[in-house]
């Protein structure tokens, strides 16, 4: 367990001096009552600054650099996915605010309002790490996935029923000669971009 990512606003609010905190955090707590868990590869450092801008209003500024733990979209594999977040937020003190909640300011633009000067960033961090997650992770841009039919991973071998379906790419595959080398799969992770790509060929 580490410690919580927080950060006192004590003085801030006092007497407009910036606030200052960093470290790094192995998983978070969010969500109401803190009952999702958020757990990182690796420790997570981050900064965070927090100024003041006017009257109750206050602005967040810092990194996050978490490893989140997800899943190749096509081979369902382990895949680490570290991410490099730039953390910018428009913060407002409240009194009456009890759990910090962010809402949508007059000008649009996302705002934190918070009631306590000591203020937990694990919520505002997690959510942070989320939402920055592709929507579509893959262990390489070239993965094979897996055989619709038997399930073997067509990353580390071909199956019985490579045969019977076109095969589009061929020279994606591993040579038959090559295909059970040790070092086929490591090979494979460095092929360069994915020519095959439908997409990409497209002339406008
Ligand atoms: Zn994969
Ligand atoms: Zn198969």
């Amino acid at each position: 367990m580490t410690p919580l990512p927080e950060i006192h606003l004590g003085q801030l609010l006092r007497t407009g001096q910036d606030a200052h905190a960093e470290g790094e955090v192995t998983e978070l707590r969010y969500g109401q009552g803190g009952e999702q868990l958020l757990s990182f590869a690796e420790p997570a450092p981050y900064r965070v600054d927090i100024n003041s801008v006017g009257g109750d209003d206050f602005y967040l500024q810092g990194y996050f650099r978490p490893t989140l733990q997800s899943e190749c979209a096509r081979c369902l594999r382990d895949v680490e996915v570290p991410l490099d977040l730039k953390l910018g937020m428009l913060m407002r003190f409240d009194p009456n605010v009890e759990v910090p909640y962010i809402e949508e300011a007059e000008s649009g633009e996302e705002l934190l309002m918070f009631g306590e000067t000591r203020l937990d960033l694990s919520a505002f961090l997690a959510e942070t790490a989320l939402v920055s997650l592709p929507l579509v992770v893959l262990h390489d841009p070239d993965c094979k996935g897996l055989c619709q039919v038997c399930g073997q991973d067509l990353n580390e071998g071909t199956c019985e029923h490579m045969a019977a379906v076109p095969v589009e790419n061929e020279h994606d595959l591993p040579h038959p000669a090559q295909a059970d080398s040790p070092f086929a799969a490591l090979r494979d992770l460095d092929l360069p971009d994915d020519d095959s790509d439908p997409d990409s060929s497209v002339k406008s």
